[in-house]
């Protein structure tokens, strides 16, 4: 449903907030539950999109792996913008932008990205 007026509904939404935040005790731990809860599914569905595992090296523990910006382009979407998962799932974002690869494979991307730039010093060769 398109709106009629953005800043009506954002008032009201934002009422509506503060109206349940006064009556209802449980209304923000609720909401945060709700929250961590659709943030979970999303990743496991990104995670189940990509296989589940590491793009390069192949490790499944999903506590490691990361969604990773394949064109080391991350930097130019700004930070605290969005979950990259919700980005996905609703369509903001294209599947075939992103990866899984695992906190160490990722980092070494990263310093492999950074040497390319200048950045880095040789201390780890
Ligand atoms: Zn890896």
């Amino acid at each position: 449903m398109p709106y009629k007026d953005y800043e009506q509904t954002k008032a009201n939404v934002r009422s509506h907030y503060h109206r349940k935040k006064a009556e209802d005790p449980t209304f923000i731990p609720k909401l945060r539950a709700e929250i961590r809860q659709r943030r979970y599914t999303q990743k496991l569905r990104v995670f189940d999109y990509y296989g589940g595992k590491c793009a390069h090296c192949g490790i499944s523990d999903y506590r490691v792996l990361d969604i990773d910006h394949k064109n080391d382009d991350g930097h130019k979407e700004g930070r605290g913008r969005s979950h990259l998962q919700s980005g996905l799932c609703s369509g903001k974002r294209k599947w075939e932008d992103y990866q899984l690869l695992c906190a160490n494979c990722n980092r070494i991307k990263y310093y492999e990205y950074m040497k390319t730039q200048g950045k880095v010093f040789a201390i780890a060769e």
